[in-house]
């Protein structure tokens, strides 16, 4: 299971020239970010910064500045809903004082499990989910799209997602430390690899659009079933406690941030509060979304599984409102938080237990 260096650099050569050949914006956009996220991979694997010439066209580049972006997309989502997004952020940060959260993430040491082990429980895991998504991960695997690195360029963010659509082909790279807060984002990678691979037969027009969904929301929520299946089956059960406490925090702080936005005024925000909103819009509903459909994979497994399946083939082809519909949430459920107490409740008593 390893990125081949040579098949990486024959693509990236690939790439580069298709930037060269291409005719059409669309193209161009997305053949420049398909090169920068390879030779990232490279960089990433190396070390070293693989020289491939980037042909800058400003005929294009004029084009890529004033098109909308994922960016905006999020931003004209958010504030064109303002209120709702207000009352939600609110219920959702009440919901955490009324359950007395406490955040245990900083004390996050963990243990160190076995490869096979790790692997195995990987497997199991995507077993439990269904037959595809497993196979999904054996072909990738079998393909040298996934690789475990080891920390060579010092950095704590040695895990990542490319896409490459021309080719079908996204890569996973996950830090080599075999955890289960490891172990949970490698699942969250796999995630977005596999939410790629359910568009990839699209023309490169229509999956391009992809960014118009709630981006994290597939990732997160397979991340949040990870931890619930580890929980229920006594599977390191003290570790996946402590990434579960983690997945809270980071929705409590996506959402406090959100929160805070909902009360300034659209025209006072800088380029860094548009970025800001942008990634706590996509982490914070995603995480958020994720418990109801969580919900709706404990009543009906089939049915929550259908629901997913349908919305991976539809993302970015329809509106939020259809998105949602599909899934089998409306943006009224949202405003209920009856399913984030009950997950904090148990969660804080899983807390308790753990220390008496
Ligand atoms: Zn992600």
């Amino acid at each position: 299971m390893k990125i081949d260096l040579n098949d990486l650099i024959k693509e990236i050569n690939n790439v580069t020239k298709s930037l060269f050949r291409t005719k059409s914006v669309t193209q161009y956009k997305y053949y420049k970010e398909t090169l920068l996220f390879l030779k990232s991979i490279y960089y990433i694997l190396t070390g070293i910064e693989y020289k491939a010439y980037i042909p800058n066209n400003p005929y294009y580049e004029k084009f890529l500045n004033s098109k909308n972006d994922s960016l905006s997309t999020n931003i004209i989502e958010f504030y064109s809903n303002i209120n709702l997004y207000n009352e939600i952020t609110n219920n959702i940060l009440k919901c955490y004082d009324n359950n007395n959260f406490y955040d245990l993430c900083k004390e996050n040491e963990q243990r160190r499990i076995k490869e096979r082990d790790y692997f195995e429980l990987i497997n199991e895991f995507l077993l439990s989910y269904d037959e595809k998504l497993l196979n999904f991960f054996e072909h990738i695997k079998k393909n040298n799209q996934i690789d475990m690195v080891t920390d060579k360029i010092k950095s704590n963010l040695t895990y990542g997602i490319i896409i490459n659509n021309h080719l079908n082909k996204s890569y996973v790279l996950v830090d080599n430390k075999y955890t289960i807060a490891n172990a949970s984002t490698f699942i969250h990678e796999l995630g977005h690899a596999y939410s790629y691979y359910m568009i990839s037969n699209r023309s490169l027009s229509q999956s391009y659009n992809f960014n118009l969904s709630y981006e994290e929301f597939i990732s997160d929520y397979f991340e949040f079933l990870f931890l619930k299946y580890l929980y229920k089956n006594h599977i390191y059960i003290n570790d996946a406690i402590k990434c579960e406490n983690c997945y809270y925090v980071y929705l409590k702080e996506y959402i406090k941030e959100l929160n805070l936005y909902t009360i300034i005024n659209i025209d006072n925000l800088s380029e860094y509060d548009l970025f800001d909103i942008n990634n706590d819009f996509n982490y914070g509903i995603g995480c958020y979304l994720s418990l109801f459909m969580h919900d709706k994979y404990e009543k009906s497994k089939e049915e929550a599984i259908n629901r997913l399946n349908d919305y991976m083939c539809y993302q970015g082809l329809i509106d939020r409102d259809e998105q949602l519909e599909i899934l089998g949430i409306n943006r009224e459920d949202f405003l209920n938080t009856d399913i984030l107490s009950k997950h904090l409740e148990n969660h804080v008593k899983s807390l308790y237990k753990k220390k008496n």
